[in-house]
Protein backbone atom coordinates (compact mmCIF):
# COMPACT_ATOMS: atom_id res chain seq x y z
CA UNK A 1 0.00 0.00 0.00
CA UNK A 2 1.09 3.18 -0.82
CA UNK A 3 1.66 5.40 2.54
CA UNK A 4 -0.93 8.00 3.49
CA UNK A 5 0.05 11.67 2.75
CA UNK A 6 -1.36 12.82 6.48
CA UNK A 7 -0.45 12.88 9.35
CA UNK A 8 2.78 13.57 8.69
CA UNK A 9 5.46 10.99 8.98
CA UNK A 10 8.87 11.41 10.58
CA UNK A 11 10.39 11.80 7.28
CA UNK A 12 7.94 14.34 6.07
CA UNK A 13 7.94 16.48 9.42
CA UNK A 14 11.78 16.56 9.23
CA UNK A 15 12.10 17.85 5.55
CA UNK A 16 9.55 20.16 6.37
CA UNK A 17 11.64 21.05 10.07
CA UNK A 18 14.88 21.20 8.61
CA UNK A 19 13.54 24.03 5.64
CA UNK A 20 12.42 26.23 8.41
CA UNK A 21 15.53 25.70 10.55
CA UNK A 22 17.72 26.38 7.96
CA UNK A 23 15.38 29.17 6.26
CA UNK A 24 15.92 30.64 9.76
CA UNK A 25 19.68 30.52 9.59
CA UNK A 26 19.35 32.10 5.86
CA UNK A 27 17.84 35.07 7.33
CA UNK A 28 19.29 35.48 10.34
CA UNK A 29 21.24 38.93 10.42
CA UNK A 30 24.88 39.15 10.20
CA UNK A 31 25.59 40.78 13.33
CA UNK A 32 22.43 39.97 15.45
CA UNK A 33 22.01 42.17 18.65
CA UNK A 34 22.03 40.15 22.42
CA UNK A 35 18.55 39.89 22.40
CA UNK A 36 18.17 38.05 18.75
CA UNK A 37 21.02 35.63 20.09
CA UNK A 38 19.23 35.27 23.12
CA UNK A 39 15.97 34.94 21.02
CA UNK A 40 17.50 32.04 18.65
CA UNK A 41 18.77 30.06 21.39
CA UNK A 42 15.71 29.93 23.34
CA UNK A 43 14.05 29.22 20.01
CA UNK A 44 16.26 26.05 19.67
CA UNK A 45 16.31 25.14 22.97
CA UNK A 46 12.11 25.31 22.68
CA UNK A 47 11.87 23.41 19.38
CA UNK A 48 13.98 20.77 20.35
CA UNK A 49 11.61 20.35 23.90
CA UNK A 50 8.64 20.31 21.48
CA UNK A 51 9.21 18.63 18.62
CA UNK A 52 6.42 16.10 17.65
CA UNK A 53 9.16 12.77 16.90
CA UNK A 54 9.95 12.54 21.18
CA UNK A 55 13.11 9.98 20.31
CA UNK A 56 14.13 12.65 17.64
CA UNK A 57 13.84 15.65 20.48
CA UNK A 58 15.32 13.45 23.25
CA UNK A 59 18.77 13.12 20.86
CA UNK A 60 17.97 16.72 19.79
CA UNK A 61 17.95 17.86 23.35
CA UNK A 62 21.17 15.85 24.15
CA UNK A 63 22.81 17.28 21.11
CA UNK A 64 22.12 20.95 22.25
CA UNK A 65 23.36 20.13 25.76
CA UNK A 66 26.89 19.02 24.42
CA UNK A 67 26.98 21.46 21.42
CA UNK A 68 25.52 24.47 23.37
CA UNK A 69 24.03 26.64 20.06
CA UNK A 70 26.47 29.21 18.60
CA UNK A 71 24.74 32.31 17.78
CA UNK A 72 27.12 35.20 17.04
CA UNK A 73 26.41 35.96 13.51
CA UNK A 74 24.32 34.10 10.36
CA UNK A 75 27.68 32.39 9.27
CA UNK A 76 27.91 30.85 13.06
CA UNK A 77 24.70 30.27 13.32
CA UNK A 78 24.13 28.39 9.76
CA UNK A 79 27.34 26.37 10.36
CA UNK A 80 26.19 25.09 13.86
CA UNK A 81 22.91 24.08 12.17
CA UNK A 82 24.71 22.05 9.34
CA UNK A 83 26.86 20.18 11.83
CA UNK A 84 23.52 19.23 14.04
CA UNK A 85 21.77 18.42 10.79
CA UNK A 86 24.95 16.28 10.27
CA UNK A 87 25.12 14.70 13.26
CA UNK A 88 21.44 13.21 12.57
CA UNK A 89 22.21 12.42 8.99
CA UNK A 90 24.90 9.80 10.48
CA UNK A 91 22.56 8.37 13.01
CA UNK A 92 20.53 7.90 10.09
CA UNK A 93 23.44 6.43 7.56
CA UNK A 94 22.70 8.77 5.60
CA UNK A 95 25.38 11.30 3.63
CA UNK A 96 27.14 14.08 5.51
CA UNK A 97 26.66 17.49 4.04
CA UNK A 98 29.26 19.69 3.28
CA UNK A 99 28.93 22.58 5.72
CA UNK A 100 30.85 24.82 3.18
CA UNK A 101 27.97 24.84 0.83
CA UNK A 102 25.12 25.55 3.42
CA UNK A 103 24.23 29.19 2.79
CA UNK A 104 24.30 28.06 -1.52
CA UNK A 105 21.71 25.53 -0.78
CA UNK A 106 19.38 27.49 1.56
CA UNK A 107 20.35 31.23 0.80
CA UNK A 108 21.35 32.26 -2.45
CA UNK A 109 20.28 29.23 -4.49
CA UNK A 110 22.61 26.66 -6.23
CA UNK A 111 25.20 28.51 -8.85
CA UNK A 112 23.54 26.18 -11.54
CA UNK A 113 19.96 26.98 -10.66
CA UNK A 114 19.05 24.03 -8.81
CA UNK A 115 17.33 23.28 -5.69
CA UNK A 116 18.77 19.92 -4.47
P1 LIG B 1 16.71 15.80 5.23
O1 LIG B 1 17.72 15.26 6.21
O2 LIG B 1 15.35 16.11 5.75
O3 LIG B 1 17.34 17.09 4.56
C1 LIG B 1 16.61 17.93 3.67
C2 LIG B 1 17.60 18.61 2.73
O4 LIG B 1 18.52 19.38 3.50
C3 LIG B 1 18.49 17.64 1.96
O5 LIG B 1 17.88 17.22 0.80
C4 LIG B 1 19.74 18.48 1.69
O6 LIG B 1 19.58 19.29 0.55
C5 LIG B 1 19.81 19.40 2.88
N1 LIG B 1 20.78 18.97 3.90
C6 LIG B 1 21.13 17.71 4.27
N2 LIG B 1 22.01 17.75 5.28
C7 LIG B 1 22.23 19.06 5.53
C8 LIG B 1 23.07 19.75 6.47
N3 LIG B 1 23.85 19.11 7.35
N4 LIG B 1 23.05 21.11 6.47
C9 LIG B 1 22.28 21.79 5.59
N5 LIG B 1 21.46 21.19 4.69
C10 LIG B 1 21.45 19.85 4.67
N6 LIG B 1 14.55 11.14 11.80
C11 LIG B 1 14.69 9.92 12.37
O7 LIG B 1 14.33 8.91 11.79
N7 LIG B 1 15.25 9.82 13.64
C12 LIG B 1 15.67 10.91 14.33
O8 LIG B 1 16.14 10.80 15.47
C13 LIG B 1 15.51 12.20 13.74
N8 LIG B 1 15.86 13.32 14.41
C14 LIG B 1 15.58 14.53 13.86
C15 LIG B 1 15.87 15.69 14.58
C16 LIG B 1 15.55 16.93 14.08
C17 LIG B 1 15.82 18.17 14.89
C18 LIG B 1 14.94 17.06 12.80
C19 LIG B 1 14.56 18.41 12.25
C20 LIG B 1 14.68 15.91 12.06
C21 LIG B 1 14.99 14.64 12.56
N9 LIG B 1 14.74 13.48 11.84
C22 LIG B 1 14.92 12.25 12.44
C23 LIG B 1 14.30 13.53 10.41
C24 LIG B 1 15.51 13.36 9.48
O9 LIG B 1 16.58 14.24 9.84
C25 LIG B 1 15.16 13.67 8.00
O10 LIG B 1 14.54 14.95 7.92
C26 LIG B 1 14.27 12.65 7.32
O11 LIG B 1 14.84 11.36 7.47
C27 LIG B 1 14.10 12.97 5.81
O12 LIG B 1 15.39 12.96 5.24
P2 LIG B 1 15.78 13.47 3.80
O13 LIG B 1 16.73 12.46 3.26
O14 LIG B 1 14.57 13.81 3.01
O15 LIG B 1 16.62 14.82 4.00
Amino acid sequence: ATPRDCPADVETLGRSSWTLLHSIAATYPKTPTPSEQSDIKSFMRLFAKLYPCWTCAADFQQYIKKEDVRAGSRDEFGNWLCDAHNEVNKKLGKPTFDCSKWEERWRTGWKDGSCD
